[in-house]
């Protein structure tokens, strides 16, 4: 049984103080892990939108205590507060991603702004916002990233199209059970994705009284001998007031017998033997504990 590490980098507290402890404590468990940074500004204020337009956001609040998990700063950046850059700003710990042996990849630029505007981006302005992410990637590190993961899982057409022309290896930008091409429309691109296949700690926390422990638990129990299962966790959660109990998670994992695998490997190994991939479509869906919808591997078989 595999598990990747899919560490999403959202916001500028996520960066600073998320990923340096959590680089931490993966070097002292010796796991290595696939780290998407949204390489432009922090707009996270602008998220409070959702407020007004996706029910069940107050909830989610109170449960989560997002105040808390984010700080309120965070919660102010680009509405009160400018957006402050988030891989600019610490150009050395980007750097210190792949130096440990991680992998490193585009989270995309704006993460706000492409989680809540992707639907109505053209593929020219979808294009801006992957070249920009790229840019800042290339003047940190001097080379271009390869493996791209959507901001809040949202992909659409014209997304795939930009992203296919951005000649990335393979992204993640679903969720889903297994890896596919995208399909829609008698179209397939050719584009490796391979779907987060597990809950987010965020989506179940207080979902039916659930503790941080309790999701350890079930994501443990639903590891499978032969199956790769990716994981997704965010730097300003896991790596800040969750700690204790991500550094749980990768004991408890171990020790069940988890093969820890990079998405880039995965990649690697899927390209191999890429005849097998199937295509399949993608179509928005709600998922348990999450506000709104995001996009999503469509299981259902194809008629004959
Ligand atoms: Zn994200």
């Amino acid at each position: 049984m595999r598990l990747a590490l899919k560490i999403d980098v959202d916001t500028l507290v996520g960066f600073r103080e998320g990923v340096p402890a959590l680089l931490e404590v993966l070097a002292a468990k010796g796991v290595p892990a696939s780290f998407f940074v949204a390489m432009g500004p922090d707009h996270s204020g602008r998220a409070i939108r959702r407020l007004f337009t996706h029910q069940g956001f107050w909830q989610k609040m109170r449960r989560t205590g997002a105040p808390r998990l984010y700080g309120w700063k965070t919660m102010l950046y680009g509405t009160l507060l400018p957006g402050p850059a988030i891989a600019a700003s610490a150009p050395d710990l980007l750097r210190r991603i792949p130096a440990a042996g991680h992998e490193l990849g585009l989270h995309g630029f704006d993460h706000v702004h492409w989680q809540d505007r992707l639907s109505t981006l053209s593929v020219a302005l979808i294009q801006k916002e992957i070249r920009r992410a790229q840019q800042i990637h290339e003047e940190i590190m001097g080379y271009p990233a390869i493996s791209f993961a959507a901001p809040g899982w949202q992909c659409t057409a014209a997304a795939l199209d930009a992203l296919v022309a951005a000649r990335f290896y393979y992204v993640s930008n679903t969720r889903g059970r297994h890896p596919y091409f995208p399909a829609l429309a008698n179209r397939v691109w050719p584009l490796l994705e391979i779907p987060t296949t597990l809950p987010t700690l965020d989506e179940m926390l207080g979902l039916e009284g659930r503790r941080a422990a309790d999701f350890t638990q079930e994501v443990v129990r639903v590891l499978q001998p032969g199956q790769t299962q990716v994981l997704t966790i965010h730097a300003e959660v896991e790596g800040r007031a969750f700690l204790k109990d991500f550094s749980a998670l990768l004991d408890q994992a171990t020790a069940q017998g988890v093969t820890w695998i990079r998405l880039i490997d995965y990649a690697s190994e899927l390209w191999d033997r890429w005849q097998d991939v199937p295509k399949q479509a993608m179509a928005a869906g709600t998922l348990p504990g999450r506000a709104g919808t995001v996009t999503c591997q469509v299981l259902m078989e194809t008629p004959p």
